[in-house]
């Protein structure tokens, strides 16, 4: 019988001129067509990541988005609504046809202005998370002009390819949270001269960034770049989201609104004023006066505003999110056969003493790891099949745990 010759069914090419030879069921292939497959495979992967990138955006309407975020952010209404309809117009911006017109939709980033804790990052991240796009968290603080000590800009879009997987196309879609944009305002009446030109100067830097341009970025390392110098991200189709406690601004506000509030009646003035729903009214003229250039605040163009977190909303941020913190206790000690059931009187109790000890939405979490962790170490492994956390068993575990210690965390 005639010694069967071995080749690759797709070059043809004979097994002595490859360098290997893999066989199928009733075929062969080569390692150079193994290698051209593969670069067809890449390449339709990336092009239709795109276009089902684009569908599913196309789904998504400004009610829909609400109700995503409704599932993880408690309260904040007025904030849900608005970046539910900046996320979709975003969105819309990067589907429009080719203009035949001369309308030319602008970008529509955004700025959150509230105190910490009160959720303005776990609402980008929802939104990054409901869209599937990467998302880069920055502090604004660590930015410097370039040239300084500190990081660059152009860092920022580093932490986004990092996010993206070095996905270029994913990244230039992406989402970015600057924190902390609040420290980085211009104040004249800071006696540190450098600080303020740096704090100036930063905000400079990143106007390219948010108008869109394209940025040459050090990929820093990345797997799949490893000799590359630069990545040219375009920021064009990247939102922005800008966040902030903006410590003071109350008092612009109330400035301005005593100003233009000579017609109003007292108690209207009194009920405008409560402290606590300052932010409502707040304008962008208020961000100039805090300090943030005319030309950032024109480059974000949506601006609205976080409440504080008052007893029910803490209460409800407790127990009502889809990962809501009671949910994730209750599956970890599902997992060892231990059903937990928390009393309504233990949870106000928790919910008391991070207003107490000003904890905010963080403490709860830590709140909560102090009154289980004994039952956390103990349990396991025990025929305890239920754990039953009263109120009393909470100001047992927390008055042993040295709670003021939990200061720290805000
Ligand atoms: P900020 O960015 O405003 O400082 P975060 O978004 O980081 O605040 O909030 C801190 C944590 O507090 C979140 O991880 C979340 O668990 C919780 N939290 C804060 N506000 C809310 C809210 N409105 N709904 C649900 N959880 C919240």
């Amino acid at each position: 019988m005639a010694k069967e010759v071995l080749e690759c069914s797709f070059c043809g090419r004979k097994k002595v001129d490859t360098s290997l030879l893999i066989a199928g069921l009733d075929a062969h292939i080569c390692d150079r067509c193994i290698e051209q497959a593969h670069g067809i495979v890449v390449e339709e992967a990336t092009h239709s990541g795109g276009e089902e990138l684009n569908s599913e955006l196309m789904l998504k309407k400004p009610k829909n988005i609400k109700a995503f975020l409704d599932e993880y952010v408690i309260g904040q209404e007025h904030t849900k609504r608005v970046m539910s309809v900046a996320v979709y117009n975003h969105y819309k911006r990067l589907l429009q046809p080719k203009s035949d017109d001369d309308i030319d939709i602008q970008k529509s980033n955004i700025i959150i202005v509230g105190e910490t804790g009160t959720g303005k990052t776990l609402v980008a991240k929802t939104i990054a998370r409901m869209l599937n796009v990467p998302l880069a968290i920055v502090d604004a603080t660590v930015l410097t002009e370039a040239g300084y000590v500190g990081e660059d800009v152009e860092s920022i879009l580093t932490r986004l390819l990092q996010a993206a997987d070095y996905n270029l196309e994913k990244a230039q879609n992406g989402i970015v949270f600057i924190d902390e944009i609040d420290k980085i305002a211009r104040k004249s009446d800071n006696p540190s001269i450098t600080r303020d030109v740096s704090g100036e100067g930063v905000q400079q830097a990143l106007l390219k960034l948010l108008e869109g341009t394209v940025v040459n970025v050090p990929p820093k390392g990345g797997r799949k770049h490893p000799d590359q110098k630069f990545i040219e991200v375009n920021t064009e189709n990247i939102l922005f989201i800008a966040g902030g406690a903006f410590d003071g601004i109350n008092r612009h506000i109330e400035k301005r609104l005593n100003l233009q509030a000579v017609g109003f009646s007292a108690s209207m003035k009194e009920n405008m004023l409560e402290k606590d729903q300052m932010l409502q009214y707040i304008i962008p003229k208020d961000l100039k006066d805090f300090g943030l250039i005319p030309e950032i605040i024109g480059r974000l163009p949506v601006l609205t505003y976080m409440n504080p977190l008052d007893k029910g909303t803490l209460r409800a941020i407790l127990t009502e999110p889809k990962n809501a913190i009671v949910k994730q206790y209750v599956k970890l000690f599902e997992m060892d056969g231990i059903e937990l059931i928390i009393t309504v009187e233990a949870l106000d109790f928790i919910v008391e003493q991070a207003i107490v000890y000003k904890l905010g939405a963080r403490g709860l979490r830590s709140l909560c790891e102090a009154v289980l962790t004994d039952a956390m170490f103990d349990l396991p492994g025990t025929e305890t099949t239920v754990l039953k956390v009263t109120q009393e068993y909470a100001e047992e575990k927390l008055n042993k745990s040295t709670i003021k210690k939990l200061k720290a965390v805000s």
